[in-house]
């Protein structure tokens, strides 16, 4: 009998721990422990019902392109709970000196595809558009080490371009800055692009061109579930034997031992053939501070930051004042504390009734450290207050909750890629432990499933 621990209840714990429980039923002699120093499961993955609607604490959908929470949904047998983004109504808009201002159409990421839209666009100056227009002849480039992304996309089209939307769109999922993320782990494709064909816009032609003749309709680009992001988790939970989840139950310290692994957790201390570490880095590192003091500083290494989201309802009347679309981002130049908000009723329209305006505003790393040292009731009034200047919302919400995530978001600083090779050999050196979660290769909820369900195949095989 194989005895595997894991440590953290997230989706990246509880993705590893559905694996294990289906190899069981599967007739392996395999048995887990999870181990979640809180009460609850699901970590970030955090859903309320609040006055008809459905607000997201966390995470509110995935991207489509990853499969891996979408294939975990289907093995759950919840796939008929997945729903796509309402595309038909995708706009997003940029404030600009105060204003919001559309994206133009055809801009994938930050690469424009279609000369007129973005000639036309109040969003760039015609400085970045002669930019544009001179990045089509970029050289192929071999560039031998990483570097930040404001680097390399100010070197194809210029520094508004890195506030105007790599800053911003990049702040909103890893919480960071432009300036101190990597380009090889955060923007993977667009490093191979320049490598290949030199020009962004050229390699997003090529890509496009070749795709055509093969596509049907294209997938909504974001995928969520009917009954919110929490479902997922909860419904890995009921999959799991009730027995083996130790909630409230924080792991202190991993220890190798007799050719397998001791977890001890307060009083408790239990012996493992194998150990899935599913934590954030930083507390992966605390946990086998002991156990190997170079993985632990390699782990500290990984930087985390703090986001914090808004959930506000209001009544009809803001809703038809609202513009169009699924909402706004800020660049840091305008100087304001909201990174972003969306407006959830027209990206995922049933999570509001159809009188209801549902607002979702998020606030991310300095801006978010600062913030978070205020009481609930100030931060709803800086909302507010932003709110109104943006969309001249002056009315009172009708319900408004605050949910702060300390140092929940990884951050993957220039050099990453070099560091996950050193991690990864430190690891190996302290056979059957493996690691899981968002501090590696992926932050997103589809790459921490994956995360978790190969940190089991590592320990135990396909
Ligand atoms: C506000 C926010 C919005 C996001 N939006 C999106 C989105 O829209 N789409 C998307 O794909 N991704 C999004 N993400 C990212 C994604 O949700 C996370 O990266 C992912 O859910 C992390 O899962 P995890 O299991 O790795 O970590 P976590 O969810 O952080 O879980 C780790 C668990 O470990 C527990 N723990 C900590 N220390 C110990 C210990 N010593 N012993 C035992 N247990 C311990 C914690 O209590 C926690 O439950 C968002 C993240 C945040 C914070």
């Amino acid at each position: 009998m194989k005895r595997i621990a894991i440590v953290g209840g997230g989706i990246s714990g509880l993705a590893a721990a559905f694996d294990l429980e289906e190899r069981r039923r599967a007739g392996a002699d395999v048995e887990y422990v999870l181990y979640e120093s809180s009460p609850r499961l699901g970590g970030v993955l955090r859903t309320e019902r609040i006055d008809g609607c459905l607000v997201e604490a966390g995470p509110d959908s995935f991207v489509t392109e990853k499969p891996w929470a979408t294939d975990l949904c289907r093995a759950l047998g919840i796939g008929d709970q997945l729903i796509g983004s309402n595309d038909a109504d995708r706009k997003t808009y940029i404030l600009v000196r105060g204003r919001l201002i559309e994206m133009p159409d055809g801009l994938m990421f930050l690469v424009p595809t279609k000369i007129l839209p973005t000639g036309m666009s109040p969003l760039f100056s015609w400085k970045t558009k002669f930019r544009m227009m001179r990045e089509l002849y970029h050289p192929p480039l071999a560039v031998d080490r990483d570097e930040s992304v404001a680097a390399f996309v100010e070197r194809h089209y210029g520094a508004e371009m890195v506030d105007r939307l790599a800053d911003p769109l990049l702040s909103g999922v890893y919480g960071g800055e432009a300036a101190s993320l990597s380009v090889r782990a955060v923007l993977p494709r667009f490093a191979e692009m320049e490598r290949t064909h030199g020009s962004l816009g050229r390699a997003m032609l090529a890509a496009r061109k070749k795709m055509k003749g093969m596509r049907k309709a294209a997938p909504p680009l974001f995928t969520s579930l009917r009954d919110g992001m929490q479902c997922l988790a909860e419904t890995v939970v009921g999959r799991l034997t009730p027995a083996c989840l130790l909630t409230n139950t924080s792991v202190q310290a991993l220890q190798p031992e007799a050719g397998g692994w001791v977890v001890s957790a307060g009083l408790r201390s239990d012996h493992f053939d194998g150990v899935v570490v599913a934590l954030p880095a930083r507390a992966t590192a605390e946990v086998l501070g002991t156990a190997s003091p170079e993985l632990a500083a390699e782990l500290t290494g990984i930087d985390y930051s703090s986001s914090i989201t808004v959930g506000l309802g209001y009544d009809q009347d803001v809703r038809q004042s609202l513009p169009p679309g699924f909402g706004f981002l800020v660049p840091r130049s305008e100087g304001r504390q909201l990174l972003a908000a969306t407006f959830v009723h027209n990206k995922f329209p049933h999570r509001a009734p159809p009188d209801r305006a549902l607002l979702r505003c998020f606030f991310a790393g300095a801006n978010a450290e600062r913030v978070s040292a205020h009481s609930d009731d100030q931060i709803i009034g800086i909302v507010r207050n932003e709110l109104q200047q943006i969309l001249g919302i002056r009315a009172e919400p009708l319900f408004a909750r605050v949910y702060k995530w300390k140092s929940a978001m990884a951050q993957y600083g220039v050099g990453h890629l070099e560091r996950l090779e050193r991690i990864t050999s430190l690891r190996e050196k302290l056979p059957g432990l493996a690691l899981a979660g968002n501090g590696y290769r992926g932050i997103g909820v589809p790459d921490c499933v994956r995360s978790g369900r190969e940190a089991v195949k590592q320990l135990l095989g396909p």
